[in-house]
């Protein structure tokens, strides 16, 4: 089988959120450097993945998705103190995106979330995981290759023009997605995370140029709550580019696979587009604690084989996923199932 290239920086390890309070209880926080680690060792452990390290990513290429003001409210962060961190708990609503990110305590301006954290390490850890996005991107518009893994994490696919949060800090898929975009793609997106990605859809609504689909938990049950409602479905020029397909809590593989060739293949076919991202998070899974899916690694193969099937050029982009021990092992059933549907 062809090589599968896969990007990952040592530095997005040194993020280290430490806990976050979930229905009143104060948890160890989901998002770990643990999950990077198994998705790497197994990565390293399979002939079929190239691993490298990204190219660096500029201001303005993270300016492409995201306000300045974000970029300048990671920056503030990185000036904390060793050690500390800092949770937003107010957010004015009137006022998104409009605080002064020079000062700490303004951050609740730019989030939508009091469980993703801002310490020193942010802006670095999550400009690298940009970085592997826009880098996959990058070995897909020269030919390198076409299927591309990046290993981002932080996730992103919360991440909106102008507000972080659910663990999210840049929109790595919607980074890859403009990139490929900007070189005259038509793109499609498909985020088969259990959450949906509100941040995606938000920064493509307007666009028929990305189609951006969305399989998730139902938000009128599951979080984020405020977006992926099948009424969503665009705006403006961009009204019938996106598609939500909630699905109820305890939905499994063979119901989930269903609705993917029933529904999605169907309009990622009519759409056309030049090249597939997939925000690839594996919190369908059955052991995750914070999805509610019971899909199984064979599910996530056959996930793969599905979208790969479309003959696409495709980028995986890692989102969430945190039943750690099973992540690589679901990783690269998905990514094997992407890799043969695509031919070998
Ligand atoms: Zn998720």
């Amino acid at each position: 089988m062809k090589p599968v290239v896969a990007f990952f920086h040592p530095d997005q390890l040194r993020f280290k959120p430490v806990y976050e309070w979930a229905f009143g209880e104060r948890i160890d926080h989901p998002e770990t450097t643990a999950r990077a680690e198994n998705i790497v060792a197994a990565l390293d452990a399979d002939a079929l993945f190239s691993l490298q390290e990204p190219e660096p990513v500029t201001p303005l290429q993270l300016q492409s998705v995201h306000a300045l003001p974000l970029l300048t409210l990671y920056h503030t962060a990185a000036l904390m103190p060793e050690g500390e961190a800092f949770y937003p708990t107010v957010f004015p609503k009137l006022s998104q995106g409009r605080g002064d990110p020079t000062q700490l305590t303004h951050a609740g301006h730019f989030c939508f979330d009091a469980g993703t954290p801002l310490n020193r390490e942010t802006a670095s850890a999550a400009g690298w995981s940009a970085a592997c996005a826009l880098s996959a991107a990058e070995a897909l518009t020269l030919g390198q290759a076409d299927l591309v893994y990046a290993l981002s994490r932080p996730p992103g696919h919360h991440a909106t023009e102008d507000l972080f949060g659910g663990y999210c800090y840049y929109n790595n898929a919607a980074l890859a997605a403009k990139s490929l975009r900007s070189r005259g793609l038509r793109v499609a997106i498909v985020d088969i995370d259990f959450h949906h990605g509100n941040g995606t859809q938000s920064i493509f609504y307007d666009d028929d140029q990305v189609l951006v689909v969305n399989l998730h938990g139902d938000p009128a049950d599951c979080f984020p709550y405020f977006a992926g409602f099948a009424t969503e479905v665009g705006r403006g020029a961009g009204q019938g580019f996106t598609m939500n397909l909630p699905l109820p809590r305890g939905t499994d593989g063979q119901e989930y696979l269903r609705v993917l060739r029933r529904h999605v293949l169907p309009a990622l076919t009519h759409f056309a587009p030049d090249a597939l991202v997939v925000s690839a998070g594996l919190d369908a899974y059955h052991l995750d604690p914070v999805g509610d899916f019971t899909l199984r690694t064979e599910d996530f193969h056959r996930v793969g084989a599905a979208l790969g099937s479309l003959g696409l050029p495709t980028i995986a982009v890692q989102e969430g996923g945190y039943y750690t021990p099973d992540l690589g092992a679901n990783a690269t059933a998905l990514l094997r199932g992407l890799r043969e549907g695509l031919g070998r």
